[in-house]
């Protein structure tokens, strides 16, 4: 096939989809890219350099089809772009807005250096958005009957609902249990609007619900039913609970008011943007204050630049290592400055002082970076010296998530874990040392990526089938008593 349409880098210069002035992006909560038009989707695609062995594919954790679907769309054959694209990915259009494409397709593009990747995740984005806008995206129809067989599972986060789909188009009923009352997980209450908006996971959830699919909100297993009690109910079971146990800092007046977790913070304002009615919400609003967030990932990222949304009087992220250190996505920091966010690199919160019970300001340490730690990253040391007082009247506090004890709250003490709590599955089967228990996402992996959910739900779906499979010719071969 000729190549004549391709291999466009070096005459196009890598474009970006344009962003909204950071002045307009502060105003509201919408998606901060304006969409490709067309031309400008078709011009990118055409950069690629169709590498015989595409290192963009290698890394991307669902080894997306890449080059085939850029050269698709550079010929203008969008629809099969998509078909392509859809085929090993569950929600191409989610992962096109918030994969950290500098960390893995695009990082690892190979006209990066000296030209600029090419916008794969962009690409990605405009090809499934123009499928959902033109009909492309069909209805979910399972292509077998096996209604007999059912399957539960809990949590609705990427990884369950990745799951759900992948056995549903195989024909088992699917029961998803989730403690929140939308559907979405992290993509619905954790990550704001302003990366992905929610329309855009809604109408996801509506094409699972319309295939069939039972969405059963406001249950928590632990609460409503036991681990033993879905097993009853269900032919297999699949944990996606992901990992909601905040990470705590210890320091001198962290128990004031006003020193709060990321989450309660982030779900309370995407809460908000869906018009519920949140109790106590001045607790949880920035508007007005100075606000100082402690942590320096992908949570941290968004509870800046919400405090930006929110109408704070100063927002400073503290984060102990150096920008090159940092775990969050080069990309979202330099959307936060933009913004307005001062980062406070190489700094550690001392103590907090607090006036009448409320957070007024907290003292920073300065820090260094030493010898590396057994991660293979230079550890953070103080700087001698005295610390810095920075004002603050709300602190967010970012430091990350660790699973939660499933075995204790789902009744089940025999469910094993590792010694970081997450879930312990067989490589192969992700069956947990339970019959007919498997897990997936975040409490397997521990706090990791969306699009490795997405990954963990395709795997976990086929051994899951092939589990079912073997299950009901064993039940077929039992002699009827
Ligand atoms: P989750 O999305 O956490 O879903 C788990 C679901 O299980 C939840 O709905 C929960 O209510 C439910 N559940 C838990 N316990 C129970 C129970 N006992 N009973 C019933 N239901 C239960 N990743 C990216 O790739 N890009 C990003 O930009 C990005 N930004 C992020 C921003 C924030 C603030 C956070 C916290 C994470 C971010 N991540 C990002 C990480 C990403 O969201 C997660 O890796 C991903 O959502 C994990 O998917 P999951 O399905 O395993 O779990
Ligand atoms: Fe890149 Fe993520 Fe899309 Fe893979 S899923 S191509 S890593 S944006
Ligand atoms: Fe195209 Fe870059 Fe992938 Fe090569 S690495 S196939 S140039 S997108």
């Amino acid at each position: 096939m000729s190549n004549a349409i391709m291999l466009k880098f070096t005459q196009t210069a890598q474009a970006f989809p344009p962003k909204r002035g950071a002045a307009e992006r502060a105003d509201d909560f919408l998606e901060i890219a304006t969409p490709y038009i067309l031309a400008k989707a078709e011009e990118q695609a055409s950069r690629c350099s169709q590498c015989g062995v595409p290192f963009c594919q290698v890394h991307c954790p669902l080894h997306n089809n890449i080059p085939d679907w850029l050269r698709l769309t550079a010929e203008g054959r969008l629809e099969e772009a998509y078909e392509i694209s859809q085929a090993t990915s569950s929600m191409p259009e989610i992962c096109g807005r918030i994969c950290p494409q500098d960390r893995l397709c695009e990082g690892n593009c190979v006209i990066e250096k000296g030209f600029g990747s090419v916008t794969i995740g962009s690409v990605e984005k405009f090809i499934t958005d123009t499928a959902w806008d033109s009909g492309w995206v069909k209805p979910l129809v399972p292509l077998a009957d096996r209604s007999g067989q059912s399957v539960g599972i809990i949590g609705a986060g990427p990884a369950g609902l990745t799951a759900a789909e992948q056995l549903r188009i195989k024909g088992y009923d699917i029961h998803i249990y989730d403690r929140y009352d939308r559907a979405g997980g992290l993509l619905t209450y954790g990550i704001p609007n302003f990366k992905l908006e929610k329309q855009v996971v809604g109408r996801r959830i509506a094409r699972l619900e319309a295939g069939g699919i039972a969405f059963h909100n406001d249950f928590e297993v632990g609460r409503d039913a036991s681990l033993a009690e879905l097993r009853e109910r269900h032919d297999a079971v699949l944990i996606a609970t992901g990992v909601y146990q905040p990470r705590e800092l210890a320091a001198p007046g962290i128990e004031a008011n006003g020193v709060i977790a990321a989450l309660d913070y982030l779900v309370a304002s995407n809460r908000i943007g869906f018009g519920d009615e949140v109790r106590d919400f001045d607790a949880l609003n920035a508007e007005g204050r100075d606000v100082v967030v402690i942590g320096g990932g992908d949570t941290a990222m968004d509870c800046v630049r919400t405090a930006i949304r929110q109408g704070a009087t100063s927002v400073r992220c503290l984060y102990r290592r150096d920008r090159a250190n940092m775990p969050g996505s080069q990309r979202e920091v330099a959307h936060a400055e933009e913004e307005g966010v001062t980062f406070e690199w190489l700094s550690a919160p001392d103590s907090f002082d607090a006036d009448t019970g409320n957070v007024s300001s907290v003292n920073v340490a300065r820090m260094r970076l030493g010898a590396p730690d057994a991660s293979g990253r230079r550890a953070p040391e103080p700087e001698p010296g005295a610390p810095v007082v920075l004002p603050a009247t709300l602190v967010i506090k970012a430091l990350g998530f660790d699973p939660e004890p499933l075995p204790l709250l789902f009744g089940a003490p025999e469910l094993g874990v590792t010694r970081w709590g997450t879930l312990r599955v067989d490589n192969r089967s992700m069956q947990t040392n339970i019959d007919g228990v498997f897990a997936a996402g975040d409490i397997v992996r521990g706090a990791s990526l969306v699009v490795w959910a997405i990954r963990d739900g395709r795997d976990v779906a086929k051994s899951m089938h092939q589990h079912l499979v073997a299950k009901a010719r064993a039940a077929a071969r039992k002699p009827v008593a």
